[in-house]
């Protein structure tokens, strides 16, 4: 595949930038950006951070869009825009990544303290460094590129770095699209680097629905001698659950190959604790379902089929049985395959890589729904080993490095 003469500048510049893009990680880790509902004092000190390097790197063109929050020192919660000028500013390609980490959870875990990020080999080990410190790392030297290039790109590149993606996204992206909504047309291309597969081959473009129901099944508590003076509750759920189990399977079966896996999925899965001793009858027993859904099943229709089940077992068994939805997140709408953010996406992936990507649902939400639910076609893609949330994170340089190239080869579109 031959490159034009700015494409080869950018990836041979991206390149070169391998051991600043490590001490950039380094360096950002020692920044602790955890949300207040994380125990933390927000993104603030870590926003400052990156502007500061930024404004070094040449992108002084940047939008801060806060959201006020009373709970931490700044008052608010920083959304940083950097953005580079094209030769015109339509469709604008977006790479979008979050600034907070989640806590380290237990310390005895990691080999070394999570906020020093130290490099073993060919990783770099830090609470973070994958999730998201290696997309916005990646977007933010791919960016660096086109300036320190002066490549102008075909359309606008901008970079959005928000706050609260681990705890709601209240004070980050939903706050950004509807604070400016303007920003953010339906051709844009929308990437986001915050999930993905070892290869870089998976393309995140679609989700199931969630439904979590609760199940507060009530009988009569009596002496497990004498069974028939009472009502027993935990017969009632276990009843239940095998009933909804065999006919939610049954009624709701379509078959989709974008999603992995394939099919609707319906899991007895949380059971709260009854009676403390094996002598007593439960009088109260409490179970939850975790449902995910293909599209094309409504949460309504399934909601229906719950209560028929429910009727059925209530008059059968003589329980009464309460039911709840902790959860309830109807899927956004998919990013089409065809659509242009998918195609430019694959076709760099395929020219530098030499892989074939593939378009994929998943059956948990991620971030890009916040705009798809807005008609706004957004993938979720980065070359990521999952370390995200886990002791001793980490990232592949390689892949810090060779995922900056991708959105440089975005970027450079055309040119
Ligand atoms: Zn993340």
């Amino acid at each position: 595949m031959t490159h034009s003469d700015d494409t080869t500048r950018l990836l041979a510049r991206i390149e070169g930038y391998r051991d600043e893009m490590v001490a950039f990680q380094r360096d950002l880790t020692a920044v602790v950006a955890l949300g207040p509902d994380n125990g933390g004092d927000g993104e603030w000190l870590r926003a400052e951070f990156i502007k500061e390097r930024a404004r070094s790197f040449g992108l002084d063109d940047v939008m801060e869009l806060h959201a006020a929050d009373a709970r931490v020192t700044a008052g608010f919660r920083p959304n940083l825009l950097f953005r580079v000028r094209g030769r015109a500013e339509r469709p604008t390609v977006w790479v979008m990544a979050h600034m907070d980490t989640v806590p380290p959870g237990e310390l005895f875990l990691w080999r070394g303290d999570p906020y020093v990020a130290v490099v073993e080999g060919d990783i770099i080990v830090g609470r973070g460094v994958e999730d998201n410190q290696q997309g916005l790392t990646s977007g933010l030297f791919a960016l660096r590129a086109l300036v320190e290039e002066a490549v102008v790109p075909a359309t606008d590149v901008c970079l959005l770095l928000v706050s609260d993606e681990e705890t709601g996204n209240a004070f980050g992206v939903e706050h950004v699209l509807g604070a400016a909504p303007e920003l953010f047309h339906a051709e844009d291309l929308i990437i986001v680097p915050d999930a993905g597969a070892p290869e870089g081959a998976l393309l995140e473009v679609a989700e199931k629905s969630t439904l979590w129901v609760r199940f507060v099944v009530r009988g009569r508590q009596v002496h497990a001698s004498i069974p028939a003076a009472g009502i027993n509750a935990h017969r009632g759920s276990a009843t239940l659950a095998v009933r909804l189990d065999a006919r939610l399977h049954a009624a709701f079966c379509d078959e989709d190959p974008l999603f992995e896996p394939p099919v609707s999925t319906f899991e007895p899965t949380k059971r709260e604790a009854n009676v403390p001793n094996v002598n007593t009858v439960p009088g109260e027993d409490t179970f939850y379902f975790d449902c995910r859904l293909l599209p094309t099943h409504s949460i309504d229709e399934v909601k229906s089929v719950i209560a028929e089940v429910i009727r059925e077992v209530e008059s059968g068994l003589g329980v009464t049985i309460e039911i709840g939805y902790p959860a309830e997140l109807p899927a956004a709408p998919p990013t089409a395959i065809d659509s242009p953010v998918v195609e430019v996406l694959s076709d760099a992936i395929r020219e530098l890589r030499g892989i074939s990507p593939v378009a994929i649902g998943i059956g948990g939400g991620t971030v890009a729904a916040v705009f798809r639910r807005r008609g706004l076609p957004a993938v979720v893609w980065a070359t990521l080993e999952e370390t995200a949330h886990s002791p001793n994170e980490y990232c592949r340089i390689d892949n810090l490095v060779a995922d900056a190239k991708v959105f440089g080869r975005v970027f450079a579109r055309g040119l």
